[in-house]
């Protein structure tokens, strides 16, 4: 799993960029999976068969008088059906429109959580030294274990 340091963060923001305008939008028709905006078109999705395609040739009639017709063939790999080409390409179009923000969004709870980890970690010190020069040692043990009682409780 990708962890979204305050680095990544910041480099996936680069990747942004110079990239076509968003929002990017999946075509409706539920036949091409082209992705584009309002200028561009910025892909395609796969669906139906794909692979490596070559020129070929095909003879056509018979030995005598037959004649050769210039084709595309293909290597197979694999094939997508339309169904998962166009759910790649709303995916893939939601995904990309989204990520800008979603990562401005992640910055700015990692820094709030880095700012409530570091009230936490001054308050618990606070909290430990108030505890430290009010009581006695019996009194603090008492107090935690009663705090540990309670939490146990919730
Ligand atoms: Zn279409």
């Amino acid at each position: 799993m990708t962890e979204f340091t305050k680095e990544l963060i910041e480099e996936q923001k680069k990747l942004a960029e110079g990239i076509s305008s968003l929002p990017w939008v999946a075509c409706s028709c539920g036949k091409c999976g082209m992705i584009d905006n309002e200028i561009d078109l910025i892909a395609t999705a796969t669906h139906g068969k794909w692979g490596d395609d070559y020129p070929s040739l095909k003879r056509v009639g018979g030995s005598i008088g037959g004649k050769f017709e210039l084709i595309m063939d293909q290597i197979t790999y694999g094939e997508v059906s339309l169904e998962a080409g166009n759910a790649n390409a709303k995916w893939i179009s939601a995904a990309c429109s989204n990520y800008s923000a979603a990562l401005d969004a992640l910055e700015d709870l990692t820094e709030e959580r880095d700012y409530l980890d570091e009230r936490l970690a001054e308050f618990e010190n606070m909290a430990r030294e108030f505890v430290s020069y009010a009581a006695p040692d019996h009194i603090i043990r008492w107090h935690f274990e009663f705090m540990l009682k309670e939490k146990e409780t919730k």
